[in-house]
């Protein structure tokens, strides 16, 4: 029984008061208890932001990378051992800005992982800045008039580029949030959780009030099929008056890891490297 208390680590998080990040955070802890991982099995891979700080607090194997570079590192580990659990954690800017060509690259091969997106519709970290979901006219020290565009649309662009799960969750209700995170891990493919989250010091609009007054769930409808891909982006294009919650698209597709014959049967990092020496190049990097 891997505990919550055991996928703690004693470092803590100096995020600012009511982020979202602290109950995604606790969330995911709660997620990885409930699912019995196994701890030695499972790496947690982040970028750059407030919450990429993520893996130094989850009790399981981690990587902090790059600026938006986290799915290169992500599909590697993958590809290294497929029979980890490999979970993606980051900011919209991070994820959807900075890293949005790796974004529709990763969803397109379908690689068996999870990639939860703490979507604040801001850059945190950078101090302020718009970020690609940011409502057009969302003023910052940066953007004084406003942004210019329109927000990407995360959930349309992920059905388009191939995820086969994809969910949205709200930060601050965390039951379902935990089920989602669930649903996404166990799910044989790539598997997205764009996580609404408040960012109390850069987005006074988008608070934790204003998402819980502007979200519904779409279980709520008994009629919805989430394997309804035509339904799906009905879904990811319904902004007003509400916002739909939950699982919008699942669907079985073989993942990319599938059409390696290579590493059908044994993961690559237990295959023999032959009369291959590393130890000059390891001492390279020593
Ligand atoms: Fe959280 Fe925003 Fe503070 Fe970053 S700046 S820790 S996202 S509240
Ligand atoms: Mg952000």
């Amino acid at each position: 029984m891997v505990t919550v208390a055991e996928l703690s680590t004693k470092e803590q998080p100096t995020w600012c008061p009511g982020c979202g990040d602290f109950t995604i955070l606790s969330t995911l802890k709660n997620a990885l208890s409930e699912l019995q991982i196994n701890t030695d099995n499972t790496v947690i891979v982040s970028g750059i932001g407030c919450g990429s700080k993520t893996p130094h607090f989850v009790n399981t194997y981690g990587f902090e990378g790059l600026h938006g570079r986290l799915l290169p590192v992500a599909t590697g580990v993958k590809l290294a051992n497929h029979k980890l659990t490999v979970i993606g954690i980051g900011g919209d800017g991070d994820g959807y800005g900075i890293g949005g060509n790796h974004f529709i690259r990763t969803m397109r091969r379908n690689l068996d992982m999870t990639y939860i997106i703490q979507n604040n519709a801001v850059y945190g970290l950078t101090k302020g800045q718009y970020s690609p979901t940011s409502e057009k006219g969302f003023k910052t020290p940066s953007s004084p008039h406003g942004a210019l565009e329109d927000p990407l649309n995360p959930v349309a662009l992920a059905l388009t580029a191939g995820a086969t799960f994809i969910a949205r969750g709200n930060a601050m209700d965390i039951m379902h949030l935990k089920q989602l995170f669930k649903e996404a891990i166990r799910h044989r493919g790539f598997s997205l959780v764009d996580v609404f989250q408040p960012c109390t010091t850069y987005n006074k609009i988008q608070s934790a009030v204003w998402y819980k007054q502007n979200t519904y769930k779409v279980e709520e409808d008994k009629s919805y099929n989430p394997e309804d891909k035509a339904a799906a982006f009905a879904k990811a294009y319904e902004w007003s008056p509400k916002i739909p919650l939950g699982v919008l698209y699942k669907v079985d597709y073989p993942c990319y890891e599938d059409g390696l014959p290579q590493i059908k049967d044994t993961p690559l990092v237990h295959q023999p490297i032959g009369n291959i020496d590393i130890a000059p190049l390891m001492e390279k990097y020593k």
